[in-house]
C-alpha cells in the first residue's frame, strides 16, 4: 500500500495540475461522453491506459476476470442477470452511445486457466473447493467461456490457414483462423478465441446488433501478449489477429472508419429480464 499513497502525493505534485486544468475547462463546455467502451481483464499486467497511452475522460473502462460479458438470453428461457456488465453497456452503450466497443484479451490469462482447470481436473471433493468450481462453472456457462474452451478444444477445424472458426458478430457470421503457425499455448489460443467469442456476445443485445448493422457502433477485438509486450488487432479483412505496429496502423486504422446509416429508433438493451426485476431497462 505504501507505493500506491506514496504515489499519491507524487500525482498531486507532478501531474495533477494540468489535469485539473483541462478538466475543469472541458467540463464546462462538454458532458463527459467518451466514445470508447474498453473491456479489459483485471490482470495487473494490462494496464489499457498505459499502453494505449489514453487521458483520463478518453474512454470508459470496464474491467473483470477473463474480459467477459454476458450473452443476452445466454440460455432458452432462462433470464440474463441483471450483472454490472450489463448495466455498463446500458450506460455506455445505450445511454452514451459510444462509438466503439473494445474487447481486449490477453496471454497467460489466469482467469481462463482457472476455467480450462475446472474442465480438465477430476471433481473436487472438499467443500470449500466444490464452492470455488460452482462458481467458475456458474461464470463460465453466462459468459461464453465453456463456449470458447470447447470450441478451441476441437481439433477437427484445423486448416493450412491456422484453427478455422465462425463467429456471429452483428448480424454477419465471419469466418476467423487462429494460430496459423501452430506455435500458441493452448491457453493463449482460448484467449484469442475467448475475445471473438465476447464480441459475439456483444451482438446479443438487440439495440447493440441494431446499432453494429447500421454503422453507427463498431466492435473490435485486441489481443496483448504480455511476455513479449506486442499489442495484436483483430482483422476483419485478414480474418485473424495481427501485430498493431508502424506497417499496419494504417490499415487499422482505415477499417475503424465508420459508414453510419440513418439512425433507426433504439429501444432497450434488449435483454429479456427476470420477473422479480422491475421496468426500469425492459
Ligand atoms: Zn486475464
Amino acid at each position: 500500500m505504501e507505493k500506491i499513497l506514496r504515489g499519491i502525493l507524487k500525482y498531486k505534485a507532478n501531474a495533477q495540475g494540468n489535469f485539473l486544468v483541462r478538466w475543469a475547462n472541458k467540463a464546462e463546455k462538454l458532458p463527459v461522453k467518451p466514445p470508447i467502451l474498453f473491456v479489459s481483464c483485471i490482470d495487473s499486467r494490462i494496464l489499457p491506459t498505459h499502453f494505449c497511452q489514453t487521458s483520463p475522460g478518453d474512454m470508459f473502462i470496464l474491467r473483470n476476470a477473463g474480459n467477459v460479458l454476458p450473452r443476452a438470453n445466454y440460455s432458452e428461457g432462462e433470464p440474463t442477470q441483471l450483472s454490472c456488465e450489463v448495466v455498463a453497456l446500458e450506460i455506455t452503450c445505450n445511454r452514451s452511445k459510444v462509438e466503439h466497443v473494445v474487447i481486449c484479451g490477453h496471454s497467460d490469462c489466469q482467469a481462463l486457466y482457472a476455467a480450462y482447470k475446472h474442465y480438465t481436473e477430476e471433481e473436487e471433493t472438499s467443500a470449500p473447493l466444490k464452492r470455488v468450481s460452482e462458481i467458475i462453472h456458474g461464470w463460465c456457462r453466462t459468459h461464453g467461456v465453456e463456449a470458447s474452451l470447447n470450441k478451441v478444444q476441437d481439433t477437427s477445424n484445423r486448416t493450412s490457414k491456422g484453427a478455422a472458426f465462425k463467429f456471429n458478430i452483428g448480424s454477419t457470421p465471419q469466418e476467423v483462423f487462429i494460430d496459423p503457425k501452430n506455435e500458441m499455448a493452448l491457453l493463449d489460443k482460448l484467449s484469442q478465441v475467448n475475445v471473438l467469442q465476447q464480441l459475439e456476445h456483444l451482438s446479443s443485445y438487440r439495440s447493440i446488433s441494431k446499432r453494429v448493422d447500421s454503422g453507427q457502433l463498431s466492435v473490435h477485438g485486441m489481443w496483448y501478449d504480455v511476455s513479449e509486450d506486442k499489442i495484436y488487432w483483430f482483422s476483419r479483412q485478414r480474418k485473424g489477429f495481427i501485430e498493431i505496429c508502424a506497417d499496419t496502423i494504417e490499415e487499422i486504422i482505415a477499417s475503424c472508419k465508420r459508414t453510419v446509416r440513418p439512425e433507426e429508433e433504439q429501444g432497450d438493451l434488449g435483454f429479456k429480464k427476470p420477473e422479480s426485476v422491475g421496468t426500469a431497462i425492459e
